[in-house]
């Protein structure tokens, strides 16, 4: 499935590029610059670009997609007109399928509720050239570990934790639908050149402390924030000495940290795990550039002179942690961990342990937790707590059962789950009588924000190592700490655990006997995708219509947003994520969460032709009726938060023409600019005073709409009265095509019907 010629390809570029760039530069390079260097869209550096400031264009080698995030950013690929994706591309089944009762029956629930949409991203990928991962193959991430991940590469994907092939030494990062939707259709993508932080390990794990404790321990010291913007990049003894895997654990939950992504330098466990994936020659040819693919001796001797932060943490001394509750950034060492239960009384009873997901269900994982469970099936004892497994791909969950390990969990009364997210990210039909109760749970997952798992605000939720998980739920007892405490046999005897024993990589090989991959036909022309026109879920994308030529006169207000409005203000998330991929039905979000400056509350406009108060949505539905177009007025920053594509797609749906704030978040703005909406900003901040409820605007100056040239608002008032200002823009000549012609993919389009 890996695509050898292609890493080949981009294997051949690094030493040229490199050296370049070293040249350039005038020193050594970190892995992550040497990485982001060899895949700049313009070729060798000639530029230096500031850490934190730059925004430069990249050339990805791959990208992943998740089915939820999937759905719009496949719809608006097919806009582009292109017959294949630019670049290897997948699509994987794991965000949909909810845990009730178990695999077998979770899943085949799920594909009947979610079929359309399976049978449309399926569809969809078979025509364009794309790699089908079904429902039941596994977790996004875990799969591309074990298929596509590769040590030096760079990949995007839609999905946060994108950033778990870090792991395999590859540069990988979260994005939203619109930039995997640009690369898809063959344009660069964009990043601002991060920060840089290392973290240096020293010394070695032993005994009950895994790599899940050094992210654990980390986003403890940098916090949910700390790694904004940055690339963390993890080097030293310690990092040769974790496996493959557990270098995956670190990178995934570097996403809890806030950080661009996270890396490793490629290792002889990377290499291992290359060849006990089957792709040996591709270990090969990791090899022959091996220095290239790791940062270089000097910047990792001196990391302080060529890192923004240097971070280090001795391996040999650190404690398993358990972080929580309701922020995974609240580090516990475990000795003091059942003293922080009693002080903030959280509920000392452990109900749920639940181990497994992307983040935490490799073999090593799997077969440490299960060393633990085999010592309370020898002891003749069941763990006390509801206990689950998620294995992350077929191929793990296939191998361990081969193995007789999921036989070991089920034996304790573990349930094993389907190769999917579910309890994750909240897709958990829990069983519980009462949906806010206080109590907690404990989950190698990596997310704990409140109502994450199951809904519940009150859910107390709690990360550790899978070890740690299955411990405790043996003990049921949130206070217990394997290390130092006893549990009772069925003999009555007091027992302490010994401690967990692992196994890197199974010994028999990986196995499986169907890995739920579908490839995409040779020739996809003339494959038919169907989405029902009577569908709730799904609708096809018009190409929105070219600019009409001339200045936008008689634009009415539709809402002067007040204080924050972040992209869930303007694309609520929520019950609304079901209709991901209909955009008329999700445009019934637009702006509901954004507060009107007029009367201080949410998703209450005025109507300016029938003086009635409605909701956000409604009111443009009706200006759009009647073949008016509307500006948005917003505050500073509009438009922050998780770059959702929706946020930008809607208002040019419903018919708004100009989004007109204090300041933009740079990728919303962004977002706005490449669905051919005007972003533009107030020349002076004071004129956001000036707009009142009743007012509509002359748009002017867009026949001679240039780069750093402002345009023209007038302003009419009710009372007869007229303002006129300047509205900045940053738009660029391309940027400024976009506009023209309705969108950046009409102008994809137009060139490949060419
Ligand atoms: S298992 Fe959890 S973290 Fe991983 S992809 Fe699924 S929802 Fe995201």
């Amino acid at each position: 499935m890996f695509d050898l010629e292609m890493i080949k390809a981009v294997y051949s570029r690094f030493p040229e590029r490199i050296t370049a760039a070293k040249k350039h530069l005038n020193k050594p390079l970190s892995l992550t610059e040497k990485i982001l260097y060899a895949h700049l869209w313009v070729g060798n550096a000639t530029t230096v670009y500031e850490r934190g400031n730059s925004y430069v264009d990249f050339a990805p080698d791959r990208v992943a997609m998740q089915d939820a995030t999937a759905q719009m950013a496949l719809l608006q690929f097919m806009q582009a007109g292109r017959p294949k994706v630019a670049v290897p591309s997948t699509v994987h089944c794991d965000h949909l399928i909810l845990a009730k009762d178990g695999a077998k029956q979770d899943l085949a629930t799920s594909m009947e509720v979610n079929k359309e949409v399976f049978d449309f991203l399926s569809s969809v990928s078979d025509k364009y050239g794309i790699g089908f991962w079904k429902p039941g193959a596994g977790i996004i991430h875990q799969v591309v570990l074990e298929n596509y991940a590769f040590p030096g590469g760079l990949m995007i994907g839609t999905d946060s934790h994108t950033v778990n092939a870090g792991g395999l030494g590859m540069l990988a990062i979260g994005v939203g639908g619109a930039d995997a939707c640009d690369v898809m259709a063959g344009l660069p993508w964009e990043l601002k050149f991060p920060k840089l932080i290392g973290v240096k390990l020293t010394g070695k794990l032993s005994g009950w402390t895994s790599s899940k404790d050094v992210i654990l321990k980390v986003a403890g010291i940098l916090t949910v924030k700390g790694g904004t913007g940055a690339i963390v990049e993890y080097f030293g003894e310690g990092a040769e000495s974790l496996s493959c895997t557990g270098k995956g654990t670190i990178c995934n939950m570097g996403a809890e940290i806030g950080a661009t992504t996270s890396v490793f330098g490629y290792d002889s466990k990377m290499s291992d795990y290359l060849k006990g994936t089957g792709r040996s020659e591709l270990a090969s040819a990791s090899d022959e550039i091996a220095d290239y693919l790791t940062g270089d001796k000097e910047v990792y001797q001196n990391p302080e002179k060529y890192f923004d932060q240097v971070i280090e943490i001795n391996l040999s001394e650190l404690e398993p942690h358990i972080n929580g509750p309701f922020t995974p950034d609240m580090a516990w060492p475990i000795s003091q961990f059942a003293q922080a239960v009693k002080d903030n009384q959280w509920p000392a009873e452990l109900e749920v342990g639940l181990i497994g997901s992307c983040t935490n269900s490799s073999y090593e994982d799997i077969t440490r937790a299960a060393s633990i469970a085999k010592q309370a099936n020898d002891s003749g004892i069941k763990a006390k707590s509801e206990f689950t497994i998620t294995p992350g791909s077929e191929q793990v969950r296939y191998t361990v059962e081969r193995d007789g390990y999921l036989e070991t969990f089920e034996k304790m009364g573990g349930v094993v789950l389907a190769n999917a997210c579910g309890p994750c990210i909240g897709q958990w039909a829990r069983h519980s009588s009462d949906p806010n109760r206080k109590n907690s749970i404990i989950t190698s997952f990596n997310r704990n924000f409140a109502k994450r798992n199951d809904g519940n605000p009150n859910t107390h939720a709690f990360v550790a190592s899978p070890e740690i998980v299955t411990a405790l739920a043996i003990a049921g007892d949130l206070t217990f700490n394997p290390l130092t405490d006893y549990f009772t046999n069925n003999k009555g005897e007091k027992v302490k655990f010994a401690e967990p024993l692992g196994i890197e990589m199974p010994i028999n090989g990986y196995a499986v006997e169907d890995a739920g991959y579908q490839s995409p036909a040779v020739d996809g022309s003339n494959v038919v995708i169907n989405v029902s026109p009577t569908s709730n879920r799904l609708q096809l994308l018009e190409p929105f219509s070219a600019w009409e030529g001339q200045d936008l006169k008689g634009l009415k207000l539709l809402i002067k947003a007040k204080g924050k409005c972040t992209t869930d203000h303007i694309s609520m998330a929520g019950p609304w994520l079901k209709f991901r991929g209909h955009l008329d039905n999700i445009s019934n979000n637009m702006l509901i969460g954004a507060i009107n400056y007029f009367n201080e509350q949410p998703d209450k406009v005025k109507n300016q032709f029938t003086g009635e108060y409605g909701s956000v949505p409604s009111t443009q539905r009706d200006y759009k009726a009647r073949g008016i177009g509307s500006i948005v007025v917003g505050d500073e920053n509009y438009g922050e938060g998780s770059s959702r594509e929706h946020a930008a797609m809607e208002p040019r749906f419903l018919g708004v023409r100009v989004i007109l704030t204090k300041s933009f978040a740079r990728i919303h703005e962004t977002n706005l600019k490449k669905q051919g909406m005007l972003a533009l900003t107030f020349a002076d901040k004071s004129s956001y005073d000036l707009i009142q409820e009743d007012d509509s605007f002359n748009l002017l100056g867009l026949t001679t709409f240039t780069p750093n040239k402002p345009l023209r608002l007038v302003i009419n008032h009710k009372n007869g009265t007229t303002d006129t200002i300047n509205c900045n823009h940053t738009y660029n000549g391309q940027q400024i095509e976009w506009f023209k012609a309705g969108g950046a993919l009409n102008i994809i389009r137009k060139q490949v019907l060419v």
